[in-house]
C-alpha cells in the first residue's frame, strides 16, 4: 500500500488522480517513477508519460472501451 504521507521533492507532480499523488503537497509520494514516451520520436513534453501513474480508484481493465 502507498504511503502517501511521503512527499518526494524530486518529483513535483500535480496528477491528483494517481494512486501515488500526496494529496495534501503537489508531490509524488513513490521513491522513483518510470517515464517514457508513447510517441516514435518525442519532441514536445505532451510526448512523455509518466508510466507509474496508477488510477487512484481502479477499474476492472474488462470494463475499459
Ligand atoms: S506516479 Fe507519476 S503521476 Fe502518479 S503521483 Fe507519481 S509522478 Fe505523479
Amino acid at each position: 500500500m502507498t504511503d502517501n504521507n511521503y512527499a518526494n521533492q524530486c518529483i513535483i507532480c500535480n496528477v491528483t488522480s494517481c494512486a501515488h499523488h500526496n494529496k495534501n503537497r503537489n508531490y509524488c509520494s513513490l521513491e522513483a517513477i518510470r517515464v517514457g514516451t508513447h510517441e516514435p520520436n518525442p519532441t514536445v513534453p505532451p510526448c512523455t508519460d509518466c508510466q507509474s501513474f496508477t488510477p487512484s480508484c481502479s477499474v476492472p481493465a474488462d470494463s475499459m472501451v
